[in-house]
């Protein structure tokens, strides 16, 4: 096992041969990815990444839905109950609640 508490600090220097981004040229596509940029690290936190829409599909009908969110600290509302579910027809049982997923390929987000 591997005992974390004894373990002796370090330092890790990462050298790359790609060319170097601008950090104001970061875009939010770029989340997850390993980037080269100029610079010294002086503090590290978590990005803090935020839906500026949102795309959502009824794993049950298929339905698909943009919800977009208005800038604030508001959460993102997802609805419970398919678009579908609601209207009146044949396929009316074939929504359960909470059916709708989120698709983060066709989301947008902003850091
Ligand atoms: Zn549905």
């Amino acid at each position: 096992m591997f005992d974390y508490e004894t373990m002796p600090l370090f330092q890790v220097q990462f050298h790359s041969k790609e060319n170097p981004d601008m950090l104001r040229n970061l875009q939010s596509n770029q989340i997850g990815k390993m980037v080269v940029i100029p610079g010294i690290i002086t503090a590290a936190s978590k990005a803090q990444i935020r839906a500026t829409k949102l795309v959502v599909k009824c794993s049950s009908c298929g339905h698909e839905k943009t919800i977009k969110l208005q800038a604030g600290f508001g959460g993102a509302m997802i609805p419970r109950q398919c678009d579908n579910a609601r209207n009146q027809g044949p396929d009316k049982q074939m929504c359960k609640l909470d059916s709708y997923q989120t698709y983060p390929d066709k989301c947008s987000f902003i850091d």
